[in-house]
């Protein structure tokens, strides 16, 4: 309710001078203010509305903003109150008319275009005479009782703005069709029959035409189009909605995708570097292995041929032994190579001891999805030795190992023991 009472307040008074509207216009905003307050807001033939800001073009300076027609009815019923009031207070109703050519009567009535309270002799003396048939005649009765003032035929004659003639001051209560122009009852009557018989009538019969006039006009108003115009950009709305949808679906999918491949890759390299320690690993120790056999084979070895020799010792005589001095000679003087050779290949036995291994460094400029670098270690002052390379020398290893080692025969002795028994 409080909103009501405020709207019904901001109708009435103006948001300038906080006082009554005067003289009230509107807005292109269709806000409304006194058009004195207006002409104080023109700033280079515009109008900044005071309320929302709004800016109104005045070319044609305020008088040709539309008028507020409801807070002008507002303020002719006021001043015409007002009128009547003390009209009925200075004169005690008496006719006003009447008392000019010096008789007193009780006035029933007000003329609002005489502006005097007139006796109901003077109402029917109104209504013969064409100058004041039209003038807007108000019970007192009636306006005592609050009847509005401003209703009824009367007003519709002479309008609610009460346009009045510029050259007899007189309401514009006639209307000239060849002119289309409102004109006073004084100029239809002098000046417009003599241009051409201007045929003049009353403005209240031109009404249909005039309002059909302007029903013409507010046809063109199709609320339809505003829904049209205004559906195609919720259309766009929506549009540009599902684009960013849509773009950001494919976003996230390629997102997803890239990186899923980079996990591949990194992945796949995350395996062949184990792959590759677990081959290194694999090689070495088999070399180790083969190495340790061999160290084993040759200690069995070294160990026969010393039982050997303690047989020949115990149950050979000193010919026997020259027999077989040159070749145990050999056989020890070969294990001792074999053993070398063992151990000298042990030299180039790739173990993981010497590599190296440099994670990704994601801050570099040139990164690349990955895991690291694994470096095998520096071979013979040759720099730095790739994996490949590893597995070339290693493969040249496995070549010389083929080689056959030099056998020499040494007789049974089992046997030899059986033929000296
Ligand atoms: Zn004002
Ligand atoms: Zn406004
Ligand atoms: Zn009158
Ligand atoms: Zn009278
Ligand atoms: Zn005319
Ligand atoms: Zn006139």
């Amino acid at each position: 309710m409080a909103d009501v009472s405020e709207k019904e307040r901001d109708e009435v008074n103006c948001a300038v001078c906080m006082d009554k509207l005067t003289n009230a216009k509107y807005l292109k905003c269709f806000h409304s203010f006194c058009t004195r307050c207006l002409e104080h807001c023109v700033r280079n033939l515009k109008v900044s509305c005071p309320l929302c800001r709004e800016v109104t073009s005045v070319p044609r300076g305020i008088d040709s903003l539309l008028p507020n027609l409801k807070a002008t009815r507002r303020v002719n019923e006021a001043k015409v109150r007002a009128r009547i009031e003390t009209k009925i207070q200075d004169s005690g109703c008496q006719c006003g008319s009447c008392k000019e050519l010096g008789v007193i009567c009780l006035a029933k009535s007000y003329c609002v275009d005489c502006e005097m309270l007139i006796c109901d002799t003077c109402v029917k003396a109104h209504e013969l005479l064409k100058m004041t048939r039209s003038h807007r005649i108000i019970g007192v009765l009636d306006f005592q009782n609050g009847v509005p003032v401003d209703e009824g035929d009367d007003v519709r004659e002479v309008g609610v703005l009460e346009r009045r003639c510029e050259k007899h001051g007189s309401p514009l209560t006639k209307f000239c069709r060849p002119c289309h122009q409102p004109v006073c009852p004084q100029c239809a009557l002098e000046e417009h029959p003599k241009l051409n018989d201007h045929e003049c009538v009353s403005i209240v019969d031109v009404e249909g035409k005039l309002a059909g006039e302007l029903k013409q006009l507010l046809s063109k108003i199709d609320p339809n189009h505003f829904d049209r115009v205004a559906n195609s950009y919720k259309q766009r709305l929506k549009n540009s909605a599902d684009k960013a949808q849509e773009l950001k679906a494919k976003i996230n999918e390629s997102a997803q995708n890239e990186v899923a491949s980079i996990y591949a890759k990194i992945e796949a390299k995350r395996v062949d570097l184990n792959a590759r320690i677990l081959d290194i690993e694999k090689v070495s120790s088999r070399k180790v292995a083969a190495v340790l056999s061999g160290i084993r084979r040759l200690r069995c070895r070294a160990e026969k041929l010393e039982g050997y020799a303690n047989e020949l010792l115990k149950t050979g005589n000193p010919s026997d032994i020259l027999a077989v001095k040159e070749t145990v000679t050999e056989h020890l003087k070969d294990i001792r190579a074999e053993m070398r050779k063992l151990t000298s290949d042990d030299s180039e036995v790739d173990d993981l001891d010497g590599y190296t291994f440099t994670p990704t460094d994601w801050m570099s400029a040139n990164y690349e999805p990955g895991v690291g670098r694994l470096e095998a270690p520096t071979l013979r002052g040759q720099g730095e030795c790739s994996v490949a390379g590893v597995f070339k020398r290693r493969t040249s290893t496995r070549m010389t190992r083929t080689t056959q080692r030099p056998q020499s025969a040494l007789p049974r002795l089992s046997n030899t023991r059986s033929l000296i028994n």
